[in-house]
């Protein structure tokens, strides 16, 4: 049995539905999938729908975006209660903040001789976690770039001319909000960030687990964090991070974790307070992650 515990749908920047999200999973062999948009709920109530159809297991997650003493970091969530007041406050936040920001990057691209309007990328975007995905293909649509890497090389990326800093929460919060609507808390793709040093602060405020196998890790930085894992009493998790066709062919099925990990992530949820579990498994030596694709 196989999971994959990291997946966007169009709630966010994925382009899959979650029905289609779901039959694809369904069809590459997992048996328990997590849905974790960007910062938002939102698609998990038909997710539960589509994955009890399709007969898989659903984890209702997110993926929200935080600060590590500077550093953005995403900080996964699962089994988080999506109907919790609590939560959909802290979200519309920071939604708010993302559609604020669109506004101001296409400012920016507009003073620049393109004229995009910030209507037409959120009508594009579709959702309420609107980001630098949708406005990629707002200007790959528009004739203004050749493709998504274009768009991000040129206009998007740190420090390009539309770059604009997003307001986000700090790691703590993140964590100790998950933890408040009785979710676990697991760091995304950590050799993104190049930034190992900071993992003991996120540990310090109540991490659970580190995603080890993302289909940006290699081999070497997969076994690097799963070592991490060990040593830190972290479960070692992994999942795709599909965002459907937005950036190529679908991950769905390039990260197939092996469901004992969900079993140990499981035992991290507050309801079921116990000792922090053990880590090994021995799926895990023979798990392979293609490298990389580009991914977020
Ligand atoms: P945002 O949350 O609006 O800052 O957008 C971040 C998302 O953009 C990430 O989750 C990635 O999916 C994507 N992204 C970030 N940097 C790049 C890049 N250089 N090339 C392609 N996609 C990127
Ligand atoms: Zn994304
Ligand atoms: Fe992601
Ligand atoms: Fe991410």
């Amino acid at each position: 049995m196989f999971a994959d515990l990291h997946t966007h749908t169009h709630f966010s920047d994925g382009t899959f539905s979650p029905e289609e999200l779901a039959a694809r999973a369904k069809a590459a062999g997992l048996s328990a999938i997590a849905l974790t948009d960007h910062d938002t709920v939102e698609g998990c109530g038909r997710m539960t729908a589509a994955c009890a159809k399709e007969e898989l297991e659903f984890i209702p997650g997110a993926e929200l975006t935080a600060e590590l003493r500077g550093h953005e970091v995403h900080i996964l969530g699962y089994w988080l209660d999506a109907s919790s007041p609590l939560l959909q406050s802290r979200l519309a936040g920071f939604q708010a903040v993302r559609t604020n920001r669109i506004h101001d990057m296409v400012h920016r691209l507009n003073q620049r001789g393109i004229p995009l309007t910030a209507e037409s990328v959120l009508a594009l975007a579709n959702c309420n976690a609107p980001g630098r995905p949708h406005l990629a293909r707002a200007l790959v649509e528009g004739g203004h770039c050749k493709d998504f890497d274009d768009a991000f090389e040129r206009f998007l990326k740190k420090g390009r001319p539309a770059w604009v800093p997003k307001a986000k929460m700090d790691a703590s919060t993140a964590i100790n909000l998950i933890h408040g609507v009785g979710g676990v808390a697991v760091l995304a793709h950590p050799a993104l960030y190049r930034a190992d040093r900071l993992i003991p602060d996120a540990v310090a405020a109540g991490l659970d687990g580190i995603e080890c196998w993302h289909t940006k890790h290699n081999p070497e930085t997969s076994a690097h964090y799963a070592r991490m894992a060990s040593d830190l009493s972290l479960v070692a998790t992994g999942g795709s991070d599909c965002h459907g066709m937005s950036k190529g062919q679908p991950l769905i099925g390039r990260v197939k974790l092996p469901y004992s990990q969900v079993e140990l992530l499981k035992q991290r949820r507050p309801a079921a307070a116990s000792a922090p579990a053990p880590v090994t498994s021995p799926e895990l030596a023979s798990l392979t992650v293609p490298g990389s694709v580009p991914v977020g």
